[in-house]
């Protein structure tokens, strides 16, 4: 046990708030450098919504893709990231995200993080990009490479309440911590790092800005309550993409038991409303599936496929694991599409005529109704959905993430509302607006985190500020 006095203010090279994939990062590529950390994280163990997420990382022209065949670049990347975010993301925090992808891949293998065999296509992705990553064991890896430097100090239960600046230069030189009952102080020479996650599981500030999502579920690191975007709003600090809030389509609305999202969409399933009617281009971003559901009546929909389409999921690939879902006994089974409509009680008749529509637009390359041409935004060709036995996924959106925060250049430091750096602020990961914009693309919040918090880290290195006297922010 460690004695009051040795704790009650602690001296290190950079402070880090937050244990996630993007604290991580920070942390080994500081460490690595020569620098001492001390990184707190305010849940009894680390990993936050990195360790619970779907694993999946959005990388371009990696040794994976070239195996599967797949052509892909830095370009194509930035490409469907501006499209996606519909150009309402901050351009130079996209160039950031595209120029450092590969080099950290490559780092993340380097530092033990083990990738899947293949690469599958998910959410905004016109090739498929998704690189899988068992979450829980990226984040244990990470942290263990940090603890091999010998240069940090991991604070668990220890909570960053209030950002402290240095007299005179207002610097950011540190932060108050509760842990335990105590209150003490971390003050870091290099400054801070903000990468406490986002605030999914803070009911309150997502209703102000997203109320159409009060009746989703919210799933999230239990410690995502905006400590972080709090903290940096004390000294300042702006925001972006907050409007944006959106839930992901594909969570089952009522089992507990498999908190991720079930994709079938993007390999050819269609999604129907509770009448039976189609209501969506269902190749578009999850995030905006999940706008367009929670308009549906009672927020209620279902994902309607075929055998064949079950069978070409990947058990690889969380949201895309379509046999597993059957297994679990979330899939609803029937023979024929009038024996599924009865048991999902939705007109037999309308879903009849909906999936007959649908597959004739197929073969005609065609879909009035909505303009689907792929399976997912430039990937893939439509299937027609005919072979039986059926099924039906019912499907709600979930909001897994907030996907907006502080306002950040592209080097990582937390600008003020009026556009200056705050002095020794720098954020990374979910608590940093301005990659997503509009909508979002799978693995590019965890890559995001990962890319991020290594540029943060750096950054902090070339901006030290030499701190004077403390005071309290
Ligand atoms: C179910 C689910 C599935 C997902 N799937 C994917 C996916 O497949 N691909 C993808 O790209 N993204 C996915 N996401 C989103 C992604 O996981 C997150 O955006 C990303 O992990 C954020 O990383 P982070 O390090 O910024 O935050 P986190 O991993 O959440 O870490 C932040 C940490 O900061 C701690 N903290 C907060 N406040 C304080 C404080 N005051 N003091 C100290 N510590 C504090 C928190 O307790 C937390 O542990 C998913 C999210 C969920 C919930």
């Amino acid at each position: 046990m460690q004695a009051k006095h040795d704790i009650m203010n602690l001296q290190t090279d950079l402070l880090i708030i937050g244990g996630g994939l993007a604290g991580f990062c920070a942390a080994l590529d500081a460490t690595r450098a020569g620098h001492d950390v001390i990184l707190i994280e305010k849940q009894p163990d680390i990993g936050g919504s990195s360790a619970m997420s779907g694993g999946c990382l959005a990388f371009a022209g990696t040794d994976l893709q070239q195996t599967d065949g797949v052509e892909d670049s830095s370009e194509l990347l930035f490409k469907d990231l501006r499209e996606v975010g519909q150009f309402e993301n901050d351009e130079t925090l996209v160039r950031a995200y595209v120029d450092n992808q590969l080099d950290t891949y490559h780092w993340l293998k380097e530092a033990g993080v083990v990738f899947g065999t293949h690469v599958e296509a998910s959410s905004g992705q016109s090739v498929p990009r998704v690189h899988n990553v068992d979450p829980a064991d990226m984040v244990r890896t990470l942290a263990a490479r940090v603890k091999e430097t010998g240069k940090a100090r991991v604070l668990t239960s220890a909570a960053a309440q209030r950002l402290l600046r240095a007299v005179g230069t207002r610097a950011v030189i540190g932060a108050t911590v509760a842990q335990e009952g105590e209150t003490f102080t971390v003050h870091g020479r290099l400054g801070v790092i903000l990468a406490s996650g986002g605030f999914c599981r803070n009911a309150e500030l997502v209703h102000r800005y997203a109320p159409q999502y009060d009746a989703a579920v919210f799933i999230g690191g239990d410690g995502n309550v905006g400590d972080g975007l709090r903290m940096a709003w004390e000294l300042g600090a702006d925001h972006r993409d907050m409007i944006y809030i959106k839930g992901t389509y594909g969570k089952h609305p009522t089992d507990e038991t498999n908190h991720h999202s079930c994709l079938a969409v993007y390999k050819g399933a269609i999604a129907v409303n509770q009448d039976g009617h189609r209501f969506v281009d269902e190749s578009i971003s999850y995030k905006l599936l999940g706008d367009a559901c929670i308009r549906q009546p009672y927020g209620a929909t279902y994902q309607i496929l075929d055998r064949r389409i079950l069978e070409s999921g990947d058990n690889l690939t969380r949201i895309l694991d379509l046999e597993r879902r059957l297994e679990e006994g979330l899939m609803i089974e029937a023979d024929t599409l009038e024996e599924l409509a009865a048991l999902i009680e939705v007109p037999a008749n309308t879903l009849a005529e909906t999936v007959a529509n649908y597959n004739r637009y197929v073969d005609e390359g065609h879909d009035p109704d909505f303009g689907r041409r792929h399976l997912v935004h430039e990937y893939g060709e439509l299937v027609r959905i005919e072979q039986g036995p059926f099924y039906a996924y019912p499907s709600t959106a979930a909001v897994f993430g907030t996907y907006c925060g502080v306002r950040i250049d592209a080097e990582m430091r937390v600008l003020d509302v009026d556009g200056e750096p705050i002095a020794g602020l720098y954020a990374a990961g979910e608590v940093v607006g301005g990659l997503h914009g509009a909508a979002y693309k799978t693995g590019t919040a965890l890559g995001k985190a990962a890319i991020f918090g290594r540029l943060a880290a750096r950054s902090a290195k070339q901006h030290i500020e030499e701190p004077v006297e403390c005071i309290s922010s």
